[in-house]
């Protein structure tokens, strides 16, 4: 909204839409942005090995450095990129970004897919997987090196054009994840209704999974759901050495979190991954005494 943005308005008629200036204002940037390099960039947070710590990938989390409002979250501007036409040219500009970090830390023999977040709207396109091999192609990147993450509301609107793309997406070799999952409104049957590589569980519970046995019981169910189906399971947001040991004690094998790595600015990667590689031993010994 116009307020956590820190926009100031002046006066303005009764009935306009305050808001709706400002997100004239910020689309006009976002043309902008795209003209001039480096205001979309990426930050990218590795998911690793409870246990381990080893990697197991790195997700890509756009970020906009605005020229007079700084840093913009994502949460400050998908929304508009979502309405607008741009939407197709952020896409490719994230992918782009995505697909050369992970040429990178390919380079310095880290072998972890990247993680994509896509928008529902990407899903109802059926120009979408050619978008998406196009970018690889572009970065000479075999498709399982990509895992796209979408989110389950996703999944319920304009249902039969939505499996139609994931199915050429897979077909294609490209890995599909399963974003916050537990929070839609199907979570369940959209596990059944198509094949997913991997379920993130919802930060939520791993928030909640001390205190609450209800939030323990969906993380365990998770976990057993992604056991069952040859699914790989990661749980988002993990805080503090106790989630880690309640999520091994659950059996969930890997996470993602600020424990492990903050998001961080692609220039920093690399370094990142291998200390994590790294730091693995003492890490394991710690939480097998703690159990
Ligand atoms: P998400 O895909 O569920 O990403 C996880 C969010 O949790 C990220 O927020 C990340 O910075 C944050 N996070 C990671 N670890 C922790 C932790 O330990 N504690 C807490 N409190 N937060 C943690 P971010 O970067 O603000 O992204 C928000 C959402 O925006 C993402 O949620 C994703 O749905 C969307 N998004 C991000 N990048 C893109 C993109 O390139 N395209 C699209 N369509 N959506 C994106
Ligand atoms: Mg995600
Ligand atoms: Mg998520
Ligand atoms: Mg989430």
């Amino acid at each position: 909204s116009a307020k956590e943005l820190g926009i100031t308005v002046g006066t303005y008629d009764s009935g306009q839409d305050v808001s709706s200036t400002d997100r004239l204002a910020l689309l006009a940037d976002l043309q902008d942005a795209f003209a001039v390099d480096d205001q979309i960039l990426l930050h990218l947070q590795p998911a690793v090995d409870l246990v381990t710590a080893e990697p197991t990938g790195v997700e890509a989390l756009v970020r906009w450095r605005h020229p007079r409002r700084g840093h913009l979250s994502p949460g400050e501007f998908l929304p508009l990129v979502e309405r607008s036409e741009l939407l197709i040219p952020f896409t490719r500009r994230v992918l782009d970004l995505a697909l050369a970090s992970a040429a990178d830390w390919t380079a310095s023999g880290i072998e972890v897919p990247v993680s994509v977040n896509v928008s529902a709207r990407s899903l109802t396109d059926p120009t979408f997987p050619a978008q998406v091999t196009e970018a690889l192609r572009r970065h000479r990147t075999p498709a399982s090196r990509l895992v796209l993450e979408i989110t389950e509301s996703v999944a319920v609107s304009e249902q039969d054009i939505v499996d139609e793309v994931l199915a050429r997406l897979r077909a294609s070799g490209v890995q599909v994840s399963l974003d916050d999952f537990g929070t839609g409104f199907s979570s369940l049957s959209s596990v059944t209704r198509m094949p997913v590589d991997e379920i993130k569980i919802d930060r939520s519970f791993v928030d909640e999974m001390i205190d609450s046995a209800a939030a323990g019981a969906v993380v365990r169910g998770a976990v057993e759901l992604g056991a069952r189906l040859g699914v790989r399971v990661v749980a988002e947001g993990i805080e503090t050495i106790e989630q880690r040991a309640a999520l091994i004690a659950l059996g969930c094998p890997s996470a993602q979190g600020y424990h492990f790595c903050k998001p961080m600015p692609a220039d920093k990667i690399v370094q990142a991954l291998s200390q994590l590689a790294r730091s693995a031993p003492a890490n394991v010994t710690q939480l097998r005494t703690d159990e």
